[in-house]
């Protein structure tokens, strides 16, 4: 039997409603902070990864997929989105676009050679965000707002937001030279990584997995302290329009961010799950003003981030959320080899209509049919037997009251219609889901009366 690939997953039909409620309530925060949707290709010019991403990070050095098309041209399946994103923006001149401000965001997968453990597969999905064309510390403090928010509407709250800044290229330049001075008698005690990266990009050692504990790293000079005045009234302003906006965050000195291109600000968004173990972090972002330009674009400033799916849908599994419930309005069940042709007939007119309609296929005892429907979760069951043909009736049986009614067969859609959209109770006196007199969700309306069995006081 061929295996699925190490690192990877599928996603089976049970599991599709509760992704799919995850990407719509993205969609629907998206929508509301006024970010549109980009798709860019799932592979791109390797040369493309080098550049944007930076040849020193673990992404581009230890964990792409590369291929040699047969144009022996190199490509690698995206391991990130934000080369991607900023290699559309500058390609379709968007940076030119009647709106200077151009805020897009994007979904799907990407792929990294990482090693296989929770929270972390070789096909992952991301969500991510980017906001080019404005350097406003608004927009950053917005960025972060907008991350919140998706957890928000997701009830996912045991978060923290972890944030830092490294300045703009002055600030990060002066850094680098105090942390290149501090770290000299001390780099041979280091992993072999940390070796490389201080002759290449010594920032990255802040970041480094291996070492971020010891004592060294703890007690390294910090970015913050080698900021700029102009970079620290950024970031003075950033957390300015965080607190007017009440989102709670922690300002960690230590926080870089594994990606060569960041400038200013940087965060995180890590969730508080055991179950998540080391791979916590559920967000990351920041800004960086060098990357369109960088990339051959003009001078444009962006900021943005991005979310790991799989580790959000865990963080949702801890919070039992449920996805949308799998439900059909209709299951008919034709009974007789002569009758299929105007049942498929009667099916076929309701689905046109919108119903949500299935049927039985496999001609088994009517218990089986009647365990079938209850397994597809149908509200109503149709029998279709040679009775109601002959008598143009068909019989339907509301599995929620248990009410059987026998409806003329052109009937049948309406009839499923109005019911669906009646309220839960007719009683003037009940609301849709308990009575608005008594607060009862159980009370019996006496239709003839027309009132709540409490009397309607
Ligand atoms: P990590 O430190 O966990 O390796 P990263 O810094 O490489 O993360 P980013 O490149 O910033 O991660 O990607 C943003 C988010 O994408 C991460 O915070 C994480 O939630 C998710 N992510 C990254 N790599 C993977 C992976 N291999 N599998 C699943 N999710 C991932
Ligand atoms: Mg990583």
């Amino acid at each position: 039997m061929i295996q699925k690939v190490k690192g990877t997953y599928d996603v089976l039909p049970s599991e599709t409603s509760k992704w799919q409620a995850l990407e719509r309530t993205i969609r629907n925060v998206s929508r509301i902070y006024n970010y549109r949707e980009i798709r860019t290709p799932m592979f791109e010019q390797t040369e493309l990864f080098h550049r944007g991403v930076g040849e020193e990070t673990d992404i581009v050095s230890k964990e792409t997929y590369d291929f040699m098309d047969r144009g022996n041209r190199s490509n690698t399946l995206r391991p990130e989105g934000t080369a991607p994103v900023v290699r559309s923006f500058i390609e379709n001149k968007l940076y030119a676009d009647k709106n200077p401000v151009q805020k897009l965001y994007y979904m799907g997968p990407m792929f990294r050679y990482e090693r296989p453990q929770k929270g972390r597969y070789r096909q992952f999905a991301q969500f991510g965000a980017e906001a080019f064309g404005s350097d406003s510390p608004m927009l950053d403090a917005e960025i972060i707002g907008y991350a919140v928010s998706v957890l928000k509407a997701l009830k996912i709250t045991d978060v923290s937001v972890n944030i830092n800044s490294i300045g703009e290229e002055e600030s990060k330049a002066n850094y680098k030279e105090a942390l290149i001075n501090y770290l000299a008698p001390d780099i041979s005690s280091l992993c072999s990584d940390c070796q490389t990266r201080y002759q290449k990009n010594p920032l990255r050692i802040l970041d480094c997995k291996v070492d971020k504990d010891s004592d060294v790293l703890k007690n390294a000079p910090k970015p913050l302290d080698y900021l700029t005045e102009e970079s620290k009234a950024h970031f003075v302003q950033v957390i300015g329009y965080l607190d007017s906006m009440g989102i709670d965050y922690k300002i960690d000195k230590n926080l870089v961010r594994g990606l060569d291109y960041y400038t200013h600000t940087v965060f995180e968004v890590n969730a508080n799950l055991e179950t998540l173990g080391a791979q916590n972090t559920i967000c990351g972002g920041g800004r960086y003003n060098n990357l369109v330009s960088s990339l051959g674009g003009p001078k444009t400033p962006g900021v943005g981030f991005a979310f790991g799916l799989e580790r959000l849908m865990f963080a949702l599994e801890s919070i039992n959320f449920l996805g949308d419930p799998d439900y059909l309005h209709l299951y008919l069940m034709i009974l007789g080899d002569d009758l299929k042709v105007e049942g498929t007939r009667i099916l076929n007119r309701c689905r046109l209509g919108g119903l949500f309609a299935d049927m039985d296929y496999l001609d088994k005892s009517m218990k089986a049919k009647f365990k079938q429907a209850e397994i597809l979760n149908a509200r109503f069951v149709a029998i279709y037997g040679e009775e109601e043909h002959q008598a143009k009736m068909i019989n339907v049986k509301d599995q929620e009251s248990g009410q059987e009614v026998k409806v003329p067969l052109d009937q049948l859609y309406n009839y499923i219609v109005a019911e669906l959209m009646k309220p839960a109770h007719s009683c003037s006196s009940c609301s849709e889901d308990s009575c608005d007199s008594c607060g009862s969700d159980e009370c019996d309306c006496d239709s003839e009366e027309g009132t709540c069995n409490c009397g309607g006081k």
